[in-house]
C-alpha cells in the first residue's frame, strides 16, 4: 500500500486532516468518494459521531463539489457551477449545518425576460398583469384567469402536460417550452412530469422563487462551511485524486460512492444520461447589471437559460460585479440527471447491481440518480448516518 499524502488544496489553501502514521498503516474505516454535500456531511458525521476514520477524496482540485464558491481575480465571491440558494423546510437541517456557518437571510427572486419584459418568475398575479396589461386585484380574479386558459389534461405525465394542464398552452411557450428544451435538450413532452413541476405557478403577489420556511446563504459562503465540515482530525482528505487512481491503494472497510453509479460499474448497462452546463463567468466594470441575482431567458433563440449575479446573493458590496451565463450542454460535468422514464428504468437496473455489491453504498444526487436540491441531499447523508448508527454495537463502556 502506497503511503496516503494529505493533500492540501490549491483551492482552499488548507490542508484538510492532520497525517497520521496509525491511520496509514491501520487504513481507513470508510473510503467516501467526492467531497460535495453529500460525502462532507457523512464524512463528518462518521468522524465526529462515530469516532470513524475517514479518507474523503475529489477528483477536483477543491472541496463542496457543485456548491463550491471562491473570490475570483477581482475579489468577488462567484460560485463555479452557478447560482446555489439554500433553501429548506427541515429544521434539523438548518440545525446541522449551523454548526458549520452563521447565515446570510435571503430570499431568491427571479425575473424572466419575455415579450421585452422583465417579469416575475415564478408567473404570479403580477407576472400576468404585466404580460396581458391587466389590473388583476385579488387571487380570485387571477385564478379565473389561468382557468381560462388552463387545457385540463386527464393523464398528466410529462412536463408539458403539468404545466398545460395548469396554465394553458401559451403562457407555457412563453415560459417553459424554450426554457426547458435548451436546458435539457428534449422537449418537455419528454420529460417527467416533476421537472417542471418544480416551478409553481401563483395567483397572489409573492414573487419570491421558494417559499420555503429556511432560505438564506451561508455567511461567508459555501466553501468556508465545508472547511469546517471537514476540519476533523479523523478526517482525511485527498483532492486531485480520482477513486480509480487511489482505490487499490489505501485500505478501507467501507466505500461511499457520490460520484455516478453508472461510472463505478463501468457502464456496464450503458451509459445513464446526464445534463451538463457551460458557465461563463465575466466581470463587469459597473456596480450592477440587473435588478434580482438571476435573470431567465426562455426564448430559445437565447442560447444561455440564465444570467446569475452573485452579489445579490452574497450581500457583497464592491465596486465591479461578477455574473455567469449557464449555456446548457450535452458533453461535460455531469450536473443533472435527467428525470424519464426510460433513465429512471436504467437506473434501477444499476441500483439493483449496488444492493448486490456488498461494501459499497451510494450517495448523492449523482450516487442515486436523483434531481435533488441540497437539502435533500443532506437529509439523505443524515439518514444514511443514522441507519450506520443504529447498526453499529454501543462500544462497552470500561
Ligand atoms: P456533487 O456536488 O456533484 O459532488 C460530487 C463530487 O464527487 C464532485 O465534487 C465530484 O468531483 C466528485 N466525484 C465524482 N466522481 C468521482 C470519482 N470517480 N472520483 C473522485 N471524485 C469524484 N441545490 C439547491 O438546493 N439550491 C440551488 O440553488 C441549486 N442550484 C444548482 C445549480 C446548478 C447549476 C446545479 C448543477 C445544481 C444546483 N443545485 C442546487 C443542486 C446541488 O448542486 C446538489 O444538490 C448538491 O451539490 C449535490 O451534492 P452531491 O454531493 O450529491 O454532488
Ligand atoms: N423552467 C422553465 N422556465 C423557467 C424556469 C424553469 O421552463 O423560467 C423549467 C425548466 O425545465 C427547468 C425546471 O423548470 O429545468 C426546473 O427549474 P429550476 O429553476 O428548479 O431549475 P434548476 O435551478 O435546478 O436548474
Amino acid at each position: 500500500m502506497r503511503d496516503v499524502k494529505v493533500d492540501s488544496s490549491p483551492d482552499t489553501g488548507r490542508n484538510a486532516g492532520g497525517g497520521s502514521t496509525r491511520k496509514q498503516r491501520d487504513g481507513f474505516d470508510y473510503l467516501i468518494v467526492g467531497a460535495g454535500f453529500a460525502g462532507s456531511v457523512l464524512a463528518e458525521r462518521l468522524a465526529a459521531g462515530l469516532n470513524k476514520r475517514v479518507l474523503v477524496v475529489d477528483r477536483r482540485a477543491h472541496i463542496g463539489g457543485n456548491a463550491y464558491d471562491e473570490y475570483n481575480e477581482a475579489g468577488v465571491l462567484i460560485h463555479r457551477y452557478g447560482p446555489h440558494i439554500f433553501h429548506t423546510n427541515a429544521q434539523r437541517i438548518v440545525d446541522y449545518l449551523s454548526r458549520f456557518t452563521q447565515w446570510r437571510p435571503y430570499e431568491h427572486r427571479v425575473l424572466g425576460q419575455v415579450d421585452g419584459a422583465l417579469v416575475p418568475i415564478p408567473i404570479n398575479r403580477t407576472t400576468l398583469n404585466m404580460l396581458y396589461h391587466l389590473n388583476l386585484a385579488t387571487d380570485d380574479e387571477a385564478a379565473e384567469l389561468l382557468a381560462r386558459r388552463a387545457e385540463p389534461v386527464a393523464d398528466i405525465r410529462t412536463s408539458e402536460d403539468v404545466v398545460i394542464n395548469q396554465i394553458g398552452r401559451e403562457l407555457y411557450e412563453k415560459f417553459f417550452r424554450g426554457y426547458t428544451r435548451k436546458q435539457w435538450g428534449l422537449d418537455p413532452s419528454q420529460l417527467d412530469r416533476s421537472v417542471t413541476a418544480r416551478v409553481p405557478t401563483r395567483t397572489n403577489t409573492d414573487d419570491r422563487y421558494f417559499t420555503d420556511t429556511f432560505q438564506m446563504m451561508p455567511l461567508h459562503g459555501y466553501t468556508r462551511m465545508f472547511e469546517k465540515m471537514l476540519a476533523h482530525p479523523n478526517i482525511h482528505l485527498l483532492l486531485n485524486t480520482p477513486y480509480r487512481e487511489i482505490h487499490d491503494e489505501v485500505r478501507y472497510d467501507h466505500l461511499i460512492f457520490c460520484g455516478p453509479i453508472d461510472e463505478y460499474f463501468d457502464y456496464r448497462y450503458g451509459k445513464l444520461p446526464y445534463r451538463s452546463l457551460k458557465f461563463v463567468h465575466e466581470t463587469l466594470d459597473r456596480e450592477w447589471l440587473q435588478p434580482v441575482a438571476v435573470v431567465n431567458y426562455p426564448d430559445e433563440k437565447v442560447p444561455y437559460t440564465r444570467i446569475t449575479e452573485y452579489k445579490h446573493l452574497t450581500g457583497q458590496q464592491h465596486a465591479k460585479t461578477s455574473i455567469t451565463y449557464e449555456y446548457p450542454s450535452a458533453e461535460g460535468d455531469p450536473y443533472y440527471p435527467i428525470p424519464r422514464a426510460e433513465n429512471a428504468e436504467l437506473y434501477k437496473r444499476y441500483q439493483a447491481l449496488a444492493d448486490a455489491t456488498p461494501g459499497v453504498t451510494f450517495l448523492g444526487r449523482l450516487g442515486t440518480y436523483k434531481y435533488y436540491n441540497m437539502d435533500q441531499v443532506i437529509g439523505q447523508a443524515l439518514a444514511l448516518y443514522k441507519r450506520i448508527e443504529e447498526a453499529t454495537p454501543t462500544p462497552l463502556s470500561t
